[in-house]
């Protein structure tokens, strides 16, 4: 569904995306992660024909983003960070607007709407103004929105930045379900317990680039199931280990403040990058 061909993207003296290769199949959940200003969001605009590459090949659907973004733009539904629903008008209305903007008849819209209404909770709400949903609300209808052209790929910058932990599960369910029905899912994040839910495959991008790919479980295991937490005279660190027999030894006969546990991404992430994820809110919607 993606094919991203030595793509590289330079600002003045900044390389934001440096000779990533990558390709995504058909009805994939695919997680991006890195760290701040690693090159996420300058990948997803090049994959949404918002920005053009520096060198490099972009195909979605076998469509070059460059020589036919047109039909690339038919290919993809997009979620951008920021926010740009019509506040004064309902979210029907909000869905009629972009549905006009793709050359859809009405009709088709109201039926479209009506098939979304099963996959979004919002039955009841579809007819106030948006501008008086909660940010849960909100984003359902930004993501039903990105949906109603009948996009093949689904691009989401941030999906659940912002949103409360209740909330952000229940569009976890939401992009499960989307990928149920037949798309393909590629999005980023800065929860990583998101991404280790969510993705089929995760790709960690750091410095514009790609420094790891695999399956959640693929990267866990190649540092070890078992992570030992220790601090000592040199502060915390952490060990992993093949089997929690072996992390026993290690500790064995040592004496130090250590628990044992299951590694997760945020430790693979940790010590690949040297960063912390750095979520840019998790206080609510603005
Ligand atoms: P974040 O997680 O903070 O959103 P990111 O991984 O999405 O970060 P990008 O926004 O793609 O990172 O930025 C990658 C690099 O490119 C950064 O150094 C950023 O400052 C730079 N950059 C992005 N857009 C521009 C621009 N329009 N002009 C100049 N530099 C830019």
């Amino acid at each position: 569904m993606v094919k991203i061909k030595n793509l590289t993207k330079r600002y003045q003296n900044i390389i934001a995306v440096n000779n990533l290769n990558l390709e995504i199949k058909k009805q994939e959940i695919f997680g991006f992660l890195g760290p701040n200003g690693a090159g996420k969001t300058t990948t997803i605009r090049i994959l949404s024909t918002l920005t053009l590459p520096t060198s490099g090949h972009v195909y979605i659907n076998g469509y070059d983003v460059v020589k036919n973004p047109i039909r690339v733009k038919k290919e993809i539904g997009v979620i951008h960070q920021t926010h740009n629903i019509d506040p004064e008008l309902t979210g029907f209305e909000n869905l009629v607007v972009h549905g006009l903007l793709f050359k859809m008849k009405i009709s088709e819209i109201k039926r479209k709407t009506e098939e979304l209404l099963e996959l979004i909770d919002l039955k009841k709400d579809i007819n106030r103004p948006a501008g008086k949903y909660s940010g849960g609300m909100r984003r359902q209808l930004i993501i039903a929105r990105a949906l109603l052209h009948n996009p093949n790929l689904l691009i989401m910058d941030e999906p659940t930045a912002g949103l409360d932990v209740y909330t952000r599960r229940k569009i976890w369910r939401l992009i499960k379900r989307i990928r149920n029905e037949g798309s393909t899912v590629f999005f980023t994040t800065h929860y990583i317990e998101e991404a280790e839910y969510l993705s089929d495959r995760v790709g960690i991008i750091d410095k514009g680039k790609l420094i790891a790919l695999g399956s959640p479980v693929e990267l866990i295991n190649n540092f070890g199931k078992v992570a030992v937490d220790i601090e000592d005279f040199q502060g915390p660190r952490i060990e992993f280990f093949n089997t929690r027999e072996d992390a026993a030894k290690f500790l064995s006969g040592i004496d130090k403040n250590a628990i044992i546990r299951t590694t997760n991404l945020e430790d693979v992430f940790i010590k690949l990058t040297g960063k912390r994820v750095n979520p840019k809110s998790d206080q609510g919607e603005q």
